[in-house]
């Protein structure tokens, strides 16, 4: 059990676990973007510990960079969804790769898709570490998920409760 902040959070995924499947994850990327030089854009701030660990297992040409959307508060989803912020890279004609920490109702990703959609990608795919298709407003493809979760609060692995929690290995959910 660890406390964060005001709550106790107990171990859902451990971290060994974790990085068997970020491997799994990037070994399936590296055959599918061979010779493609995708371009990974981590959705900050709670992509960055899955993103790095994930760049790290790529064998492939690629390219990373990030950006930032404002959408959740504390311990549920406002489900306002404001503009991506901090891209500067073209992504004209570059296969790329939107990697998340979290698919929870979809809406922050299906604002992310259409907004880059827009810039005109080779291809736009989505890597996600965790989704909750309890919580999903309207099926989404997901093209590469790590582990399905039931509708819980999470922390850890980048994950946070008000800004804490980030730092923890092992991905946490809320005990009662
Ligand atoms: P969505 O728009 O899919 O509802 O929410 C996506 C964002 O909400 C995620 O990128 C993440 O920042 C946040 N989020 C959703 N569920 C959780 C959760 O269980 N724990 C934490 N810490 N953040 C979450």
């Amino acid at each position: 059990m660890q406390k964060v902040k005001d709550k106790y959070f107990k171990t859902l995924i451990p971290a060994v676990d974790i990085q068997a499947k970020v491997t799994e994850i990037a070994n399936l990327l590296n055959t599918d973007y061979a010779d493609k030089n995708p371009l990974l854009i981590g959705v900050l701030n709670g992509s960055f510990i899955f993103l790095s660990d994930l760049f790290k297992c790529m064998k492939i040409d690629c390219e990373v960079t990030f950006m930032r959307v404002s959408s959740y508060e504390s311990l549920r989803s406002t489900g306002k969804v404001t503009q991506i912020i901090g891209l500067k890279e073209d992504i004209s004609n570059r296969h790329v790769l939107i990697v998340e920490d979290i698919v929870d109702t979809g809406q922050t990703l299906v604002n992310v898709k259409e907004q880059l959609a827009k810039l005109k990608p080779a291809s736009l795919k989505v890597v996600t570490l965790l989704n909750k298709p309890e919580a999903m407003l309207k099926p989404l493809p997901l093209d590469y998920v790590g582990f399905k979760i039931k509708n819980d609060f999470v922390i850890g692995y980048g994950l946070d409760y008000d800004g804490l929690g980030r730092n923890l290995p092992d991905i946490c959910v809320l005990a009662d």
